[in-house]
C-alpha cells in the first residue's frame, strides 16, 4: 500500500510521542491523533494531523494504531475503556504499543486483541527525546513475524535499530531488563560520586578518569556532565518514569518468584527522591538526597 494511503492512529503525544508523531507526518503518512492534552493535539493538527475526539474514534479511522502512553493502567484504559481502541478498531488492524509496560500485561492485552481479530505488537523504545526527534530510536519488537514485517516500514521512520526479539511481549521483556540496568547504574553512579566528592576529589577529575576506566557506564557519560555537574535536572527521563520501570521489573520478578537484590535497593533510592518531591525531575536527581545526607554537592 502507498504510504500516503495508510492512515496511522497515534495516541499519547507527550515527550516521546510528539516528536515520533511529527516524524510519521514528515514521512508522508496520514496521521490521526488523540491525547487528553488538547494543547499537544493542536500542535499536531497545525502540522497536518487530524484530531480524534477519543481513542475509539481514532481507531475507527486507522489502519494501524500506535500507543505511546505512561503506564499499564493508562494503556489498559485507552484500549479497553469506554470509547477505547477495542471498541472502534476494524478487524485486521494492528495495534502497536510502544509504551514501556509489563510483559505479562502485554500478553493479556494481545489475547484480548486476538479475540477481536486485531493484531498486537509490543515495540518499546530506547534513545530518549533526542532519539525520538531524530528518528534514531532503538526499538525492541515482540509479535508474529508476518505482522512485524508488515509494520516494519513504519517503525523504520521512528528508529534506526529495530530488533524483532520474538513473540508478543518479548520486546517489553528486553525493555524491562534494559531500564532495570539504567536504574541500578544511575543510582550507583550517584552514590559513587557523592563518596568521591566527600573524599575531596573534583567531580570533573572523577569523571575524566572513570569514563575511561572500568567504572564507566551510559548513566555516567549521559547524566553527569549534562545534568548533575550543570545543576540541570530538567528531564530527559523523569524519576517517576524510572521508578515505574523499576516497578515493572519488581512485579515481573515477583511473578516469576525471582529474588532481585540490587533492583529493590535502587528502587528505594528513587522512592526516596520521590518522597523529597523530585519525581518530575531527571533521573540524575536521584543524587540529591544522597548529597544532602553527606553535606556536599557534586557540581562544577
Ligand atoms: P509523557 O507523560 O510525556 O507522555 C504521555 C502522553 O500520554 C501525554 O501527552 C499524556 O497527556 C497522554 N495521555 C495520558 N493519559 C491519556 C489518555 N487516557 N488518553 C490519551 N492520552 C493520554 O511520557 P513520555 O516520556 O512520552 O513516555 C511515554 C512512554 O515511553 C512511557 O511508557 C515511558 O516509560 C516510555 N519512554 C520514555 C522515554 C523518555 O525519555 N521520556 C524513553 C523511552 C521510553
Amino acid at each position: 500500500m502507498e504510504v500516503g494511503a495508510v492512515k496511522v492512529g497515534f495516541i499519547g503525544i507527550g515527550t516521546m510521542g510528539k516528536p515520533m508523531a511529527i516524524n510519521i507526518i514528515r514521512a508522508g503518512y496520514s496521521l490521526i491523533v488523540n491525547d487528553v492534552n488538547e494543547q499537544a493535539v493542536q500542535e499536531l493538527v497545525k502540522l497536518g494531523a487530524q484530531k480524534a475526539q477519543n481513542p475509539c474514534e481514532c481507531a475507527q479511522q486507522s489502519d494501524v494504531i500506535i500507543t505511546m502512553l505512561p503506564n499499564n493502567a493508562i494503556v489498559e484504559q485507552v484500549l479497553l475503556g469506554e470509547n477505547g481502541i477495542f471498541a472502534g478498531a476494524k478487524p485486521g488492524v494492528c495495534l502497536i504499543d510502544m509504551s514501556s509496560v509489563a510483559p505479562s500485561f502485554t500478553q493479556k492485552m494481545a489475547k484480548r486483541a486476538a479475540e477481536k481479530g486485531l493484531g498486537y505488537v509490543d515495540a518499546p523504545v530506547s534513545g530518549g527525546v533526542k532519539g525520538a526527534a531524530g528518528g534514531t530510536l532503538t526499538i525492541m519488537v515482540g509479535g508474529e513475524t508476518e505482522l512485524v514485517n508488515q509494520i516494519r516500514p513504519l517503525l523504520e521512520v521512528l528508529g534506526k535499530k529495530i530488533y524483532h526479539v520474538g513473540p508478543v511481549s518479548s520486546g517489553d521483556a528486553v525493555k524491562v531488563v534494559n531500564n532495570l540496568l539504567l536504574g541500578i547504574n544511575m543510582a550507583a553512579v550517584a552514590e559513587a560520586f557523592t563518596l568521591g566528592t566527600k573524599l575531596g576529589i573534583n567531580p570533573q577529575t572523577l569523571y575524566e578518569i572513570i569514563s575511561v576506566s572500568s567504572g564507566n557506564s551510559y548513566a555516567l557519560t549521559a547524566k553527569m556532565p549534562n545534568f548533575v555537574f550543570k545543576d540541570n535536572f530538567t528531564p530527559g527521563f523523569s524519576i517517576d518514569l524510572q521508578y515505574k520501570d523499576l516497578e515493572l521489573a519488581v512485579q515481573t520478578a515477583k511473578e516469576l518468584k525471582i529474588p532481585m537484590m540490587l533492583m529493590n535497593v535502587a528502587q528505594q533510592l528513587f522512592e526516596q527522591a520521590r518522597a523529597n518531591g523530585l519525581g518530575k525531575e531527571d533521573i540524575s536527581a536521584v543524587i540529591k538526597p544522597l548529597e544532602e545526607l553527606m553535606g556536599i554537592k557534586v557540581r562544577l
